[in-house]
């Protein structure tokens, strides 16, 4: 058994035989702070320092699943552009193929080819 004055000042609970009671942890106190000796498990420096790191891990996992959220909500609304975008696209297909046979490209279909491109890059766009 540690003596008390060696021992982690902090106070933790135990339960024996169904009784739960309060006492000194038992481990060897090796780090000095605010005039009282603590465990590492307890020292409030390395607590605090142990805290602000699982907090920092925490948020960028918020933030990872956010930047992942807004990607899946652009491709979402992509695909949407992409269906409305369908019944216009085949007709003018079938209007640039009759062209085709003439050597001509129209206005709309330039314009539909960068709609289309469009769409096409905000799928591909940084997904996550
Ligand atoms: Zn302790």
């Amino acid at each position: 058994m540690i003596p008390d004055a060696e021992r982690c000042a902090k106070r933790v609970r135990t339960i024996e035989a169904g009784q739960a009671y309060f006492h000194r942890h038992d481990a060897r106190g090796t780090v000095a702070e605010d005039g009282k000796l603590w465990c590492r498990q307890h020292a409030p420096s390395l607590l605090k320092a142990h805290y602000e790191e699982r907090n920092a891990q925490r948020r960028a996992g918020y933030e990872a699943n956010q930047r992942r959220e807004v990607a899946r909500t652009r491709r979402l609304q992509a695909g949407e552009d992409a269906l409305a975008l369908l019944p216009e696209m085949m007709g003018a297909f079938t209007v640039a193929l009759d062209h085709d046979q003439l050597g001509f490209v129209s206005a709309s279909s330039n314009d539909l080819l960068a709609r289309a491109q469009a769409i096409l890059e905000a799928l591909k766009g940084d997904t996550p």
